[in-house]
């Protein structure tokens, strides 16, 4: 039998969450053991588009200079179509500088790039071994090995292993929505172009040009036609379907009835998590296996960052020996979180009544303070609880 190996920290998974939290432990001079499931990056089904917010947040972590260049591309809005044709962009307050936009990142680029950051801060990162399972402070490995670790640290996304037994995973409040997602090649010049996000009957799809000349495109299939037609025509016929409601617009750079896909077609299915608690003795879980609501308000990069930080403080407490930090955690990202997921859900409910869904859109499309603040919210510029000022409410409802 093997010996058992003993850590400070396990962190398990090497996305955004996971390398965030590892180099702002090492940094503090902790023993930190990351474990990747993949032998090397490869696509999968994630987000790249986010707000300013998010490069703030990069920016802290020390992605700067030509590394945020390679990394993201500034995008000057999102505009949101409406299956009757109603559009509205939301700008995020951008200035025209990096730091201030809108942006679409290059995950390829990104992750590996943050890993690398939390190995030079002292991490020590395994790649191509998978966590099976874990029992307490121990966790079990692919390659048979068993650690010990006075924290486990769950950053394992929405099929979270750590969150699994920690017993704690619940059903997502929005379904069983899948999700599909791939890269279309955009032939140069790469002029700066608007995001899209373009809502069909049942579902939504996002685009959002990334670095190395390609464009994100992102389905969401939220009714249950669309999950049957996925179940009996595969992903790529489905995806196909989706391209083709998409309206030309002036600045499209291919026609999206015939896009020449850069990768493999990525699902997730459902494209959410949902957890009873973040924290428990020895392990805490940060971005998406903390619970992620849907990608249309595009929060999971943003709060994937944030819950590292968290994360950080309250582990280096516990290993300090202070025994109520790691559920303050749990309380801290719930007060943290609660009122943009109200948010997300109220959006969620205008999305799922077509006129609500047009009737809002088109005040949206002519109030500029309204669509001003919504994005500040969106973005998370703003305060969530900011959406439900009457005032606020008023102003964006009145006939
Ligand atoms: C289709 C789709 C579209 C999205 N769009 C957006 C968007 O536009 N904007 C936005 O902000 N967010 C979006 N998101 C969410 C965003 O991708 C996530 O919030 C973000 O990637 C979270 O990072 P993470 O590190 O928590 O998880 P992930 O990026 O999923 O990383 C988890 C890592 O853990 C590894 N892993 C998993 N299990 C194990 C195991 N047992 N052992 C070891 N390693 C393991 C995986 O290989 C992976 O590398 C979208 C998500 C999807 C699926």
């Amino acid at each position: 039998m093997r010996a058992v190996e003993d850590r400070q920290v396990l962190i398990v998974g090497g996305g955004p969450a996971g390398a965030a939290t590892a180099i702002r432990l090492a940094r503090r001079g902790r023993d930190v053991l990351l474990v990747e499931r993949a032998a090397s990056w490869q696509w999968r089904a994630c987000g790249v588009f986010t707000s300013p917010a998010t490069v703030v947040e990069l920016q802290r972590l020390g992605v700067g200079g030509p590394d945020l260049d390679r990394i993201a591309r500034r995008l000057p809005a999102m505009r949101v179509e409406t299956p009757r044709g109603t559009r509205f962009r939301l700008t995020y307050g951008a200035d025209g500088s990096l730091a201030a936009a809108s942006v679409g990142l290059d995950r390829s680029a990104l992750d590996p790039h943050l890993l690398d950051l939390a190995r030079s801060a002292g991490t020590e990162i395994r790649t191509g071994v998978a966590v099976r399972s874990v029992h307490g402070e121990r966790a079990t490995l692919s390659d048979g090995r068993a650690i010990r670790a006075r924290v486990i640290v769950g950053a394992d996304g929405l099929r979270s292993t750590v969150a699994r037994d920690a017993g704690v995973v619940r059903r997502p409040p929005l379904g069983d929505r899948p999700a599909l997602t791939f890269h279309v090649a955009e032939p140069p010049p790469l002029a700066p172009r608007d995001a899209r996000m373009v809502v069909f009957d049942g579902g939504y799809v996002g685009l959002a040009p990334v670095p190395g000349g390609r464009v994100n495109v992102g389905i969401v299939l939220a009714d249950a036609a669309w999950r049957e037609r996925l179940r009996s025509d595969g992903a790529a016929a489905t995806a196909a379907a989706v391209m083709r409601r998409i309206p030309m617009a002036g600045d499209d750079p291919v026609p999206w009835t015939a896009p020449e896909p850069c990768d493999a077609i990525e699902g997730a299915s459902p494209v959410a998590a949902r957890v009873a608690a973040r924290s428990g003795r020895d392990w805490l879980l940060v971005g998406d296996a903390a619970g992620f609501l849907d990608p249309f308000t595009g929060e999971g990069l943003h709060r994937a960052l944030r819950s590292a930080e968290l994360a950080a403080i309250a582990i280096d407490r516990h290993l300090d020996g202070d025994v109520a930090a790691l559920a303050a955690y749990d309380r801290a990202l719930t007060r943290r979180t609660r009122a943009k997921d109200a948010v997300s859900l109220l959006v969620q409910a205008f999305l799922g009544s077509p006129p609500a869904f047009e009737y809002a859109a088109r005040r949206l499309a002519s109030r500029s303070e309204v669509r001003e603040t919504m994005g500040r919210v969106i973005g998370d510029l703003a305060p969530a609880s900011t959406a439900f000022d009457p005032r606020f409410l008023v102003a964006l409802l009145r006939p």
